[in-house]
């Protein structure tokens, strides 16, 4: 899992991960906080889900 940081793209860089396991679901942010990559059951492998909050804003 590569996690890049981009100052610039804070807004749509949050990602939500899902254990595939237990079910778990993690953000972006929260892996980047802690010492390993792993879920709390110790399951290693996510998968990546949709955010649970669908945010509309209207642009443009
Ligand atoms: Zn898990």
């Amino acid at each position: 899992m590569e996690v890049l940081e981009d100052s610039n793209q804070q807004q749509d860089s949050i990602v939500v991960y899902e254990c595939i396991r237990c079910g778990t679901r993690t953000t972006s942010e929260e892996l980047k906080s802690l010492p390993e990559l792993k879920c709390i059951c110790g399951f290693r492998i996510f998968r990546k889900v949709r955010p649970p909050i669908a945010k509309r804003v209207k642009a443009v």
